[in-house]
């Protein structure tokens, strides 16, 4: 598998990139496989994207992840894009093969095999989605094609939040409505509320401003922020005495999904799941 390189190299692309989790996540899969691979953070400044692409095909790199900001101008650089990434309009994920490049976008596809793990069906249930950003884009459009019936995104952004709607609506076979975001946000009657915003990332940084008597058994509430796992949002659903599913799980399942594509074997799930939550302890 590894021929005539030194390691098999993927990696992640993006600008800023303090510390990134998925590095622990990864390296300690190929580890538990035995695996002479090495995946590796870059910080990528948004002018030399070219550039950094041209390195990576000379550098036979297996491929690469991409984090902001770089999710929707990789495109580009593509031979190809997966279906799913085209209607998306964004990849997290590079998979190089015979010197081309494919895009793909496995954060929707991760959160959509984190619920099913998680024991949810999606087909049929009504969906609200806080936020309409690259996240929230991966994961309405999955979510749709995985047979919800509706998918309501409320947003403070109103060209953004009614786009993303838009496209649900006119694309895939889920109904969708735009609510916009002002002052504290009513939640409409769902089987499922998501936070896809990034209010609530890193410890002790609040919640989203959304009605939480809106939320009620019987109600599953999901936030994709994985760090930390259980959110103040999570916890004020708890209360409400919502179901309630961290952002970890997303994580690990996107990262996964990637794994599988790069090496064609199967990750080691419970092992990234480990990492992961060792690097948020
Ligand atoms: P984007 O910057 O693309 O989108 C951010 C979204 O959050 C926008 O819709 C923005 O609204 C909304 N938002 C930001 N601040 C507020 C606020 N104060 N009130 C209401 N809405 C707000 O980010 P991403 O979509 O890439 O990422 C979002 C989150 O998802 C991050 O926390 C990231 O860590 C997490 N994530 C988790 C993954 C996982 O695997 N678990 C994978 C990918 C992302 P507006 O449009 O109005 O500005």
């Amino acid at each position: 598998m590894t021929k005539n390189y030194l390691a098999q190299l993927v990696g992640v692309f993006g600008d800023p990139i303090e510390e990134n989790p998925t590095v622990v996540m990864m390296e300690a899969a190929f580890a538990a496989l035995g695996l002479n691979w090495r995946y590796i953070n870059f910080r990528i400044r948004e002018e030399d994207l070219a550039e950094a692409f041209v390195g990576l095909r000379a550098m036979n790199f297996a491929g690469i992840n991409l984090t902001i900001p770089h999710k929707v101008n990789a495109l580009q650089y593509m031979d190809q894009l997966t279906p799913n990434a085209q209607l998306i309009g964004a990849i997290n994920t590079v998979i190089a093969h015979d010197g081309a490049l494919t895009g793909d976008n496995t954060d929707g596809q991760g959160f959509v095999t984190s619920m099913r793990e998680n024991g949810i069906d999606l087909k049929d249930k009504r969906i609200v989605v806080l936020g309409a950003g690259g996240a929230s884009r991966a994961i309405c459009v999955e979510c749709a094609l995985a047979g919800c019936s509706s998918i309501d995104i409320i947003n403070r952004n109103e060209a953004r939040g009614q786009t993303l709607s838009d496209l649900i609506a006119e694309r895939t076979p889920a109904d969708s409505g735009f609510i916009k975001w002002e002052g504290t946000a009513r939640i409409p009657a769902c089987d499922i509320l998501i936070n896809a915003t990034d209010v609530g990332l890193f410890p002790g940084t609040g919640r989203p401003d959304i009605v939480y008597e809106d939320i009620h058994p019987g109600m599953i509430v999901q936030d994709i922020i994985p760090n930390p796992a259980n959110t103040y949002f999570l916890q004020s659903a708890a209360k409400m005495g919502a179901r309630t599913h961290d952002g970890l799980g997303m994580l690990v399942c996107q990262g996964a999904i990637a794994f599988h594509r790069w090496t064609g074997l199967e990750a080691p799930v419970e092992v990234m799941k480990r990492a992961l939550e060792q690097e948020f302890a």
